[in-house]
Parts: C-alpha cells; sequence; structure tokens
C-alpha cells in the first residue's frame, strides 16, 4: 500500500480533510462547517470524528496514517503546535491543536503550519511550480496571503508567519486595512477590497454594479460581470485590480527572484480579465533579470490548500 498521509485545511467557515497520498493524490476528503463560535474544542472533535470516517470510508485505521499535516489560519506556532491567535478565528487563543490532536492519534507525526504556506507547498508540489526551485504562491480572495519557496525550501519565518504579502505596505498614507495598518497590499488587490472600492465608487458614480447586485452587498463577482457588460467604472476597478496586483508582485520578485509565480484564490478565475495590467505594471518596472525571468501563471491545483496541509507531514523543511 502506498503511504497516506491525512490533511486538514482549517479555515474560517470550513474545515477540509482528506486522505491523500505522497503524490498529491486525494483519495478522499470530507468538508465540514469550522462553527467558530463553538470554540476550538468542539471543533477539533469534530475534526477527530471527520478523520475516522473519512478512514472508515476507505477500510483504513490510523494505523495506516504516516502523518497528519494540518494548514491553520495565522498567527501560529509550529513548533509548539499552537494557533495563537487568528482574526479568522475569533476567540480561539493558544489552542494547542497538535496535542489534542495528538492525544487522539498517538505516534503519529503531526505538523502545523500556516495555511498561506501550506497552500504554497501544495502548488510548488503538485501544481505550476512542479520541478523549479524558487516559487510564489500567491492568493487573492478575502484577503492577499501566501508563500515562498526558495531553494526548494518552504521559508517558514522564525514564527511560521513568514509572507505575509497581504500586509507589505504599497501606499504609505493609503486605505486602511483590517490589519489597522494604512496601504496594505490587501486593501487594493484583494476581492474584499474590489468590493469596498465598488461600494464606495457606486454611491456617486454610474454604474449597473448596484444592478447586478441587486442593491445587495457588492461581491467582487458583481465587479467582474459588470466590467464583462462593459461597465465603465467596473472596468476600471478591474484594470486597477492588475495595477496593484503588478506593484505587489513587483515586490515580491524584487526580494525573491522567483522562477515561477502562481496566482490563486477566489479573484484568481477572472486572472484573464486583468492579466495584460499586470504584466504591462511589472514589465514597466526596473529590475528586468527579475522581471523577465519569472513565469506568472493561475495557480492549477485548486486544493492546494489541504494537499500543502497533507504535505507538510513528509515534506522536509
Ligand atoms: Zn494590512
Amino acid at each position: 500500500m502506498k503511504d497516506l498521509y491525512c490533511a486538514v485545511d482549517l479555515g474560517g467557515t470550513k474545515i477540509n480533510i482528506g486522505i491523500m497520498t505522497k503524490e498529491g493524490e486525494v483519495l478522499d476528503n470530507i468538508k465540514i462547517p469550522t462553527e467558530v463560535e463553538k470554540g476550538p474544542d468542539n471543533s477539533i472533535n469534530n475534526i477527530k470524528k471527520t478523520i475516522y470516517e473519512l478512514l472508515e470510508r476507505l477500510n483504513l485505521t490510523k494505523n495506516d496514517l504516516k502523518g497528519i499535516g494540518i494548514g491553520s489560519p495565522g498567527p501560529i506556532d509550529s513548533e509548539k503546535g499552537i494557533i495563537v491567535e487568528s482574526c479568522n478565528l475569533k476567540g480561539w487563543k493558544n489552542v494547542k491543536l497538535v496535542e489534542q490532536l495528538s492525544d487522539e492519534f498517538e505516534g503519529i507525526n503531526i505538523k502545523l503550519q500556516n495555511d498561506g504556506n501550506a497552500a504554497a507547498l501544495g502548488e510548488y508540489l503538485f501544481g505550476f511550480g512542479k520541478g523549479c526551485k524558487n516559487f510564489i504562491y500567491i492568493t487573492v480572495s478575502t484577503g492577499v496571503g501566501g508563500g515562498a519557496i526558495i531553494d526548494s525550501k518552504l521559508q517558514v519565518g522564525a514564527s511560521s508567519n513568514a509572507f505575509e504579502a497581504g500586509h507589505m505596505i504599497i501606499n504609505m498614507n493609503g486605505r486602511k486595512c483590517s490589519c489597522g495598518n494604512n496601504g496594505c497590499f490587501e486593501a487594493y488587490a484583494s476581492g474584499t477590497s474590489i468590493e469596498k472600492i465598488a461600494s464606495e465608487r457606486i454611491v456617486n458614480e454610474e454604474s449597473i454594479i448596484s444592478e447586478i447586485s441587486k442593491g445587495e452587498k457588492v461581491k467582487a463577482e458583481h465587479v467582474f460581470e459588470s466590467a464583462k457588460r462593459g461597465d465603465k467604472l467596473a472596468l476600471e476597478i478591474v484594470e486597477n485590480e492588475g495595477y496593484y496586483l503588478g506593484i505587489g508582485i513587483f515586490n515580491i520578485m524584487a526580494m525573491y527572484n522567483p522562477e515561477k509565480i502562481s496566482i490563486g484564490g477566489g479573484v484568481s478565475n477572472c486572472l484573464d480579465m486583468f492579466y495584460d495590467k499586470m504584466m504591462d505594471t511589472i514589465n514597466s518596472m526596473s529590475l528586468k533579470p527579475s522581471t523577465k525571468i519569472c513565469k506568472i501563471e493561475k495557480a492549477k491545483r485548486d486544493d492546494c490548500g489541504l494537499i500543502g496541509a497533507g504535505a507538510l507531514a513528509f515534506y522536509n523543511e
């Protein structure tokens, strides 16, 4: 039998749990609601139950598992296996996740890592990053996150919280970010920022965005849909998405000189609508040796958060 690993992709609204091989094949997976408000013990019990359910479905026992890998919203402490605190897991503080799972899965190697880093590892090993040495994964959805693999090594930093690219400041006097600082990359390029910028501007400007959103809260997909229909304001917001993403990616290229960058997350589904603007922005900058060598594409594995989490259990950090 192939070596099997359990992958846990812990998110603010749902937890995706799967059993996978070292080759990145997910044999089976189950998504359960996180139910953050019920506290960590409830969620951890549900994770345990779901792992057993998956094992049963695959006719396996826990002794068949070589390891368990967990990707979680940060900040975390990977060495201690603790979720320190997270705005996506409100009220959870210093949760000893690895210890609590170890009580149940004794003797099994359990690894915890920041979810952006885990997803980067998944896309690196099994997606667009396959075969290269220096790779960056960027996810653009509610926020902007990701991870870096340099010289084939996942860059986790001193406390596993490296690559908070979303909070790289690109405009000193800019928009307020959810983290409290001003002018963060994600305050301009995330799905949430597209929604906020559109909501602010439709108050005074003519646009079909509110018609598309049927007067409800504007979502990024409404803006993209309006742009497809030729709405001038929506087209401008989408163009700006390409511009700001280009600025952020340029900064990342300047730091890491990667061979490949892949972009995942919900907003990347519309990447073709702002790809040219993004590339024009990058190509208009200096540091040509870094920008010319790098290929940028949409992420190949939608499930990189899951498979990357599982890969933590066997990838040599
Ligand atoms: Zn920020």
